[in-house]
């Protein structure tokens, strides 16, 4: 990650933190195959940029053998295809597919990247995290007497 990515990915989590948002994804997947043809791993707290990572990445985990590269972003990450992949978009090995392909699309690659794969049927938005809000607003009875929360509710 270089400068300019480092500093757009901490404002990205200032920003949310400060506008006490969070991401919501929502939608469906249409199994248009975008993200298991052109993936971005990350893989142990981090995404990867070489060869050697990712030779080390399939030591610990078999699974992602399945993979192979075939590109790289222009921030400098590898993108790789999946052979997993049928014609048709549904996944070979769907029972065993690896924890990152369960977890798609996952939050942090709004922090991340900021955006889905186009054409993906899934879409990110922040929001404003309610939860949190109602947590901090418990944890603060300052607050429900200055009325951000009417007492009672
Ligand atoms: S294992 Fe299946 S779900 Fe995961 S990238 Fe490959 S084809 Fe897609
Ligand atoms: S890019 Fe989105 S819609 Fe397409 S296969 Fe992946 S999760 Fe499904």
């Amino acid at each position: 990650m270089n400068l300019f990515e480092y500093l757009e990915f901490q404002y990205r989590k200032w920003r949310l933190k400060r506008k006490r948002q969070t991401v919501v994804i929502r939608g469906s997947c249409n199994m248009c195959g975008s993200c298991c043809r052109s993936i971005c791993l990350h893989v142990g707290g981090k995404w990867l940029k070489n060869n050697k990572q990712f030779l080390k990445a399939i030591e610990e985990d078999g699974l992602l053998s399945r993979f192979e590269i075939c590109g790289k972003t222009e921030e400098g990450y590898l993108k790789f295809s999946c052979t997993s992949l049928t014609d048709n978009g549904t996944c070979s090995d769907y029972e065993n597919r690896p924890q990152l392909c369960r977890n798609f699309p996952n939050p942090s690659i709004f922090i991340q990247f900021g955006e889905l794969p186009a054409g993906c049927g899934f879409r990110m938005s922040t929001e404003i995290d309610f939860e949190k809000i109602l947590q901090d607003a418990m944890h603060d009875e300052g607050k429900i007497k200055s009325g951000h929360i009417p007492e009672g509710k």
